[in-house]
C-alpha cells in the first residue's frame, strides 16, 4: 500500500512558465513596410465589436465532437482566398447554396448530421512557398491575400498595407451578415432544396441528379408535415466560419475574454485552423491556438510524422475533449493509404478523440501545360476514398471533408465537364484551384455513397 502523504511526497520543479506567442518564430507573416501604422491599426481593431459569439464557437465545439466522436460528419468548404472584390451577395449566395446543397446530398444520401462549416468570411490571408514572384524578370513580394497585398503584379500593389486589415474585418462583417441572414430568414429552410437548384437543373448531369434526392427529400418532407411534425431544425441551417489563423495580429486584434467563462477566444470566425507551413510545435502559431478556446484545425501533409502528431495533441488539446481539435489531412491521392493508417492508430491508442478530416485539394495540386495551378477531380476523388478505406481498415470514423469550391461555373480543375483546354476560360481564383458548383455536387454524391457502403 502507498502510505505517502502529501508532507512525504518528493516536491516537483515548478512547471516553467510558457512563452507568451510573440516572442516565438512566427512562420509566414507579413513584412509591414510601417510598424507605427500597423500599431495603429491594430489598436482600432480592438475597439471593434467581436465578429462571432463565444457561445457559437461553444456550440460549433459541442458538434465537433459528435464528429469525432463518430456521430456526424463535417463538411468545411469555401475558397482558397476570399477576395475584395468577391464580397457580393450572388457570390455570397452562390457558395452557401452549395454548401446547403452538399449537405442536403449528404443527410439525405448519406443518413448523416452533417455540420456545415465556410472557408468564409475571414480567409482573407495565405501562406506562400516563396516570399517573392518573378514575371518576365521583374521581382516582387508575392501577393500574400487581400489581407496583406493586392493581387496586381506592381510594386504599389504589393506592397503590405496594415489598412488591409481593417478592410478584412469589414469584409468579413459583410459577408457573415449576409450569411446570417439567409440561414436565418428562411433561404436555409429545407423546403427550398429545390430552388437552391433552380438555376443548375437545367444545365447540369449533376443538377438533375440532384434533383432526384430533392423529390425524395419534399416526400419525406410531406410525410412528416403529415404526421403533425415539423420540427425547427428543418426551417434554417447553421453554417459556421473559418479560415486560417495566419496573420497573429489580426488573430489577436480580435481575441477578447468571454465574460462567461474569463477564457480568451478569437471572434474573428468560430473555427480556426493552423496550416500545413505554420504548424511547427515550438512556432507562434501553435502557441497562439493553444491559448484560445475555439476550436482548431491542424493541416496534415504527407511528412507529418506519429510522434508529431501526438505532440500537437498535447499541445492544443491538454484536457483531450473531443471537438477541440480536428486534424485536416492533406496527403495526396499518392500517399493518403500508406501514410495516414501509422497516424490514426497512434493517435487512437493514446486515447485522444480528435476529428479526423480530408482535404483532397491540397495534396493533389499540378502545373498544366498551360501555366495554370490545378487538381485533377479523379484525384481529389481518389483521394476521398483511400481517407475512407484507411479509416474503415481501422474501424476509426472519416469524419469529414475540407474542400476549396465555389458556387460560380469556374474552370480550375480538370475533369467533370472541365478538359484541360478549358482552364484559361474561367480561372478566376487568386490562388488554388477550386471546385466548381457541379465538381461539388459529384464530389457530395461520392462521399455519400462511401458513406452507406
Ligand atoms: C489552404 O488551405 O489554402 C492551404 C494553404 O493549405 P495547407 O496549409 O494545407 O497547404
Ligand atoms: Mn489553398
Amino acid at each position: 500500500m502507498n502510505t505517502q502523504t502529501a508532507d512525504t511526497l518528493p516536491t516537483l520543479p515548478a512547471a516553467a512558465p510558457r512563452p507568451h506567442w510573440r516572442s516565438l518564430p512566427a512562420a509566414q507573416q507579413p513584412d509591414w513596410p510601417d510598424p507605427e501604422a500597423l500599431r495603429a491599426t491594430l489598436s482600432e481593431l480592438e475597439s471593434y465589436p467581436p465578429l462571432v459569439f463565444a457561445g457559437e464557437c461553444d456550440q460549433l465545439r459541442d458538434k465537433l465532437a459528435a464528429v469525432a466522436r463518430g456521430e456526424a460528419f463535417l463538411l468545411q468548404g469555401g475558397d482558397c482566398a476570399e477576395s475584395f472584390a468577391a464580397v457580393g451577395a450572388d457570390q455570397i449566395r452562390n457558395k452557401l447554396k452549395t454548401l446547403l446543397q452538399m449537405g442536403a446530398v449528404l443527410t439525405y444520401a448519406g443518413s448523416v448530421p452533417v455540420v456545415k462549416v465556410g472557408r468564409i468570411a475571414g480567409q482573407y490571408s495565405k501562406p506562400r512557398s516563396k516570399p517573392t514572384e518573378t514575371r518576365d524578370g521583374v521581382t516582387l513580394p508575392a501577393y500574400r491575400g487581400d489581407s496583406v497585398n493586392g493581387f496586381e503584379f506592381t510594386e504599389e500593389s504589393r506592397r503590405p498595407d496594415p489598412e488591409r486589415l481593417k478592410r478584412m474585418y469589414q469584409a468579413s462583417a459583410a459577408t457573415l451578415n449576409l450569411v446570417r441572414s439567409f440561414t436565418g430568414g428562411g433561404y436555409a429552410d429545407l423546403r427550398q432544396v429545390h430552388a437552391w437548384n433552380q438555376d443548375f437543373v437545367k444545365t447540369s448531369r449533376s443538377g438533375q441528379r440532384y434533383e432526384t434526392v430533392a423529390r425524395e427529400i419534399d416526400r419525406a418532407l410531406n410525410f412528416m408535415h403529415a404526421c403533425g411534425a415539423d420540427p425547427a431544425q428543418m426551417h434554417s441551417a447553421e453554417v459556421y466560419a473559418s479560415h486560417e489563423a495566419l496573420i497573429l495580429d489580426y488573430e489577436a486584434a480580435l481575441t477578447r475574454t468571454d465574460e462567461r467563462t474569463g477564457q480568451p477566444y478569437d471572434l474573428s470566425g468560430h473555427m480556426v485552423w493552423i496550416g500545413e507551413r505554420t504548424r511547427q510545435l515550438d512556432g507562434a502559431h501553435v502557441e497562439f491556438c493553444s491559448r484560445i478556446r475555439n476550436p482548431i484545425g491542424v493541416k496534415i501533409g504527407p511528412k507529418a510524422t506519429p510522434d508529431e502528431v501526438l505532440a500537437l495533441i498535447d499541445r492544443l488539446d491538454e484536457d483531450r475533449e473531443p471537438g477541440r481539435l480536428t486534424f485536416i489531412v492533406r496527403m495526396g491521392a499518392g500517399h493518403v493509404r500508406d501514410r495516414l493508417p501509422a497516424l490514426v492508430e497512434k493517435v487512437t491508442a493514446s486515447g485522444a478523440q480528435v476529428g479526423w478530416v480530408c482535404d483532397p485539394m491540397h495534396g493533389n495540386t499540378f502545373e498544366a501545360p498551360s501555366g495554370h495551378k490545378t487538381r485533377r477531380f479523379d484525384d481529389v476523388l481518389d483521394e476521398v476514398k483511400g481517407f475512407f478505406e484507411v479509416h474503415q481498415g481501422l474501424g476509426t470514423h472519416a469524419g469529414g471533408i475540407h474542400v476549396e469550391l465555389t458556387g460560380d461555373d469556374v474552370t480550375e480543375c480538370v475533369g467533370g465537364e472541365v478538359y484541360a483546354d478549358d482552364l484559361r476560360q474561367r480561372y478566376e481564383t487568386f490562388c488554388d484551384p477550386r471546385l466548381n458548383r457541379s465538381q461539388s455536387l459529384d464530389l457530395a454524391f461520392l462521399v455519400a455513397e462511401t458513406y452507406l457502403d
